[in-house]
């Protein structure tokens, strides 16, 4: 294997005896020829089937290649007020090119993303469908997630009773206790934050540490008490998961799955989100990129779950005084880039308590669609992260203080 010759991939063939014509090897298309090294060699662009993966060496005197393919995206504009019948037409003819679909409807508009091998697509045949306005490839990496697709921005709703964040919606506060540490301190918390204008309950009950020794959550029972605490306030229940094991228990019991920022790159992971019908609240890797954070909800999306969060939580950089650097300056980026909602997080953004209100303040004036804030009734004494929880009193002071924020900026808290 001679990986990244003039961007393909070699596969010399070692089993010489199963393909001694490589026009003929399994589920690959007819190759291109080129002359390289001074021999003809086909370049696939197909995958190789997974049998064949061992295949390296020359057939016949011919190098052969695999040139991986690149999945292109065209976005299927529809014409205002097509109908289902218009939409299912073009889903079919995406579908008979041997490409993927993925519908969204917008408030103006709705667009079917086709997706797949370039070379399959035929945009010319689906331009002539009834009611298509035109075809337009995606540019930007992160493709679902990018504004190319949709230019209005996308209202996700955080659970089944009405909560939503993003567009010009009410901003959305999440609060509550790092983790969920038993039932009373979580239903204390919970009541408090609701009766000052929360809409969503955080509380991890599988918690990721620096150190394995820490306290890791009460798990299952942790989620018992959230849904509990559901049931008796009426907020969106948000918790982390921190594995693709736990997706489909985890579920069960929450509105919202947070993938925390250890996990942004954990693609397994963020796959098995995308399979459920449930919320994501993706945070921001520590040290990723816009692009990155971006690429990690266009795979969410890509799986098939179109309701994701993006959170900021602050990255690392050489300054210890905080806890992490709070990069606000995402927000207004992320505006620019994509089309998803996008909210902030000042107590893992700061590691203060004395922050969070200066920082939340700053994150709505500068566009954030909402906050999540670690809420503990006794800080000092909480197991996790009490040095960046505020008191439930200091949280209704903050709405409070916040909600003058959003009037000035022409929004609803
Ligand atoms: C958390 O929300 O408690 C948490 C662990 O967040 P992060 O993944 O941003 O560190
Ligand atoms: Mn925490």
């Amino acid at each position: 294997m001679f990986d990244g010759h003039d961007h393909v991939n070699l596969i010399a063939l070692e089993r010489i005896d199963r393909a001694t014509d490589p026009c003929g090897l399994p589920c690959i298309r007819a190759p291109r020829r080129r002359r390289l090294f001074g021999r003809w060699a086909f370049i696939y662009s197909r995958p190789l089937p997974a049998a064949s993966s061992a295949w390296v060496g020359f057939v016949r005197n011919h190098l052969v290649f695999h040139e991986p393919v690149e999945d292109l995206i065209v976005v299927v504009v529809m014409r205002p007020g097509c109908t289902q019948e218009h939409v299912q037409h073009v889903v079919k003819l995406i579908r008979e090119m041997g490409l993927r679909d993925h519908v969204i409807v917008g408030t103006d508009r709705t667009v079917i993303a086709a997706i797949g091998d370039k070379r399959q697509m035929d945009k010319s045949v689906i331009e002539l469908a009834p009611m298509v306005e035109r075809c337009v490839p995606i540019l930007a990496p992160f493709k679902l997630a990018s504004k190319e697709v949709k230019v209005e921005p996308t209202v996700v709703p955080l659970d089944g009773a009405g909560a939503k964040i993003g567009g010009h919606c009410r901003i959305g506060v999440i609060a509550g206790p790092c983790s969920v540490e038993d039932r009373t301190m979580l239903l204390e918390t919970a009541h408090a934050v609701a009766e000052a204008g929360a809409v969503g309950l955080r509380g991890g009950a599988f918690k990721p540490r620096t150190n394995p020794y820490s306290f890791q959550g009460l798990g299952e029972k942790g989620l018992e008490i959230l849904a509990e605490a559901r049931d008796r306030t009426g907020l969106a229940v948000v918790t982390e998961v921190m594995s693709a094991e736990h997706v489909e228990r985890i579920a069960q019991y929450a509105d919202v799955l947070q993938i925390g920022t250890r996990n942004m790159h954990n693609f397994h992971l963020l796959h098995a989100v995308g399979c459920t019908d449930r919320t994501v609240l993706l945070k921001r890797g520590m040290s990723a990129t816009l692009e990155e954070f971006l690429l990690a909800a266009e795979y969410v999306i890509n799986a098939g779950n179109s309701k994701v969060i993006l959170c900021e939580r602050g990255i690392r950089t050489h300054e210890d005084y905080v806890r992490n650097t709070l990069a606000l300056s995402i927000v207004p980026a992320i505006k620019q880039e994509s089309h998803l909602p996008i909210i902030v997080d000042p107590s893992h953004g700061t590691g203060h308590a004395y922050m969070v209100a200066p920082m939340s303040k700053a994150a709505i004036a500068c566009g954030a669609d909402g906050l999540i804030i670690e809420v503990h009734p006794d800080p000092p004494h909480a197991l996790t992260d009490g040095a960046q929880s505020i008191t439930p009193e200091a949280f209704a002071r903050l709405m409070r203080e916040l909600r003058a924020v959003a009037v000035a900026i022409g929004r609803d808290l």
